[in-house]
């Protein structure tokens, strides 16, 4: 589902039916029972309705509608995902802009999430930063989060404006994922200014 293109399973979301006709979210690919592979692009997941849903009849005993229940599962899962991500990353990670913004000088790999919130004076700043990275040839990918509310519970603290992780050698792996889950994220919940790579 849905556009049919062809796609490596990491840009899907594996669905799995239960035995009740209810579809769930799949993330890390390990739950029993049959399932269809969920496309993730950007089109697939605006157009998500229960229309679509019907094509799943084919295959599964599905109780329709359900498309509001399963957005809603989506985003619970990945925000679980996400959140123990986070977790296991809290040694490494810069939290707070003065974290991030001593993290910016030296030249690793970075990935950098900004909470859609953030004031001017802060954007301009990791802008800057990312610009001067970037004449040093450090790669770096900004993706931008819902709000420093959101990103400060995913982190475990108060409201937190953006967040740089390591994304070197053995951590890009990490840094790649929760990245991806948090581009699914905002094409699920439909959050504007999404920086897409
Ligand atoms: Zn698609």
């Amino acid at each position: 589902m849905v556009c049919r293109e062809s796609r490596p399973k990491q840009e899907m979301l594996r669905l799995v039916v239960d035995g009740d006709g209810e579809i769930w979210p799949d993330v890390l690919q390990k739950a029993p029972g049959r399932g269809v592979y969920h496309c993730m692009c950007k089109a697939c997941l605006t157009g998500m309705n229960d229309k679509r849903l019907q094509l799943l009849k084919a295959k599964f005993r599905v109780n329709l509608p359900q498309q509001e229940r399963i957005r809603q599962r989506m985003v619970a899962m990945l925000e679980l995902q996400l959140k123990r991500m986070f977790t296991r990353q809290r040694a490494s990670a810069a939290i707070g802009r003065d974290a991030v913004m001593h993290r910016l000088w030296n030249n690793m790999p970075l990935l950098l999430l900004r909470a859609m919130d953030a004031g001017d004076a802060l954007v301009r700043q990791i802008d800057g930063g990312l610009e001067k990275r970037a004449r040093a040839g450090a790669t770096s990918v900004l993706t931008n989060v819902p709000s420093r509310q959101w990103l400060g519970e995913m982190c475990g603290r108060e409201d937190v404006a953006v967040v740089a992780i390591d994304a070197a050698g053995v951590a890009a792996e990490t840094a790649n994922r929760l990245n991806v889950y948090c581009i699914w994220l905002a094409r699920i919940t439909g959050h504007k200014k999404g920086t897409e790579r």
